[in-house]
């Protein structure tokens, strides 16, 4: 199994950049799970994540908190992204609702905030992706990637 990598940003820039790295170094087909506490910076790594994959703009790569569910066109480098937060979600039947299992059977990249909530509707393969802020500093993230 491939070694936990882990990495300390200290901006929301550097955690865009870091989103930006590790989609490049993702599979065409694949589900990340993005955990951590609200603010942790899931969709600030999400951004650069899709900005990377899609050619758009970070900053026009907004939260599906509402809409729960945003889907990107492929551009340049060819990967459909799914953008999914289920924080509004309360409980697992509302997941059926959803067409999450359409989506999963797709060839996308699937990031997905608040998956863990729901862990047991969450496809394998994954890769889980955990961001945390130390008590020292407000401005770091430390994000740790398990394949
Ligand atoms: P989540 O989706 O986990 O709730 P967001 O990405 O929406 O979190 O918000 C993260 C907030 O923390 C943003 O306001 C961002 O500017 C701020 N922030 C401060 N430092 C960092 C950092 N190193 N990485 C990411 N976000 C940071
Ligand atoms: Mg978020």
């Amino acid at each position: 199994m491939e070694p936990v990598r882990s990495y300390t940003t200290s901006s929301a820039e550097e955690t865009i950049e870091l989103g930006r790295q590790l989609a490049r170094g993702l599979p065409k087909r694949a589900v990340v799970l993005l955990s951590g506490n609200l603010g942790a910076g899931k969709t600030t790594l999400a951004k650069g994540i899709v900005s990377e994959l899609t050619g758009s703009p970070p900053d026009d790569i907004v939260s599906p908190t509402f809409t729960l569910i945003h889907e990107y066109e492929p551009g340049p480098a060819g990967t459909r992204v799914y953008h999914i937060d289920l924080y509004r979600l309360e409980r697992t039947e509302q997941i059926s609702t959803l067409g999450l299992d359409e989506i999963f059977d797709q060839n996308a990249v699937v990031l997905i905030e608040w998956g863990e909530r729901f862990l047991e509707t969450m496809p394998q393969p994954r890769i889980e992706i955990c961001l945390k802020t130390p008590a020292s500093n407000p401005d770091q993230r430390h994000v740790t990637i398990a394949p």
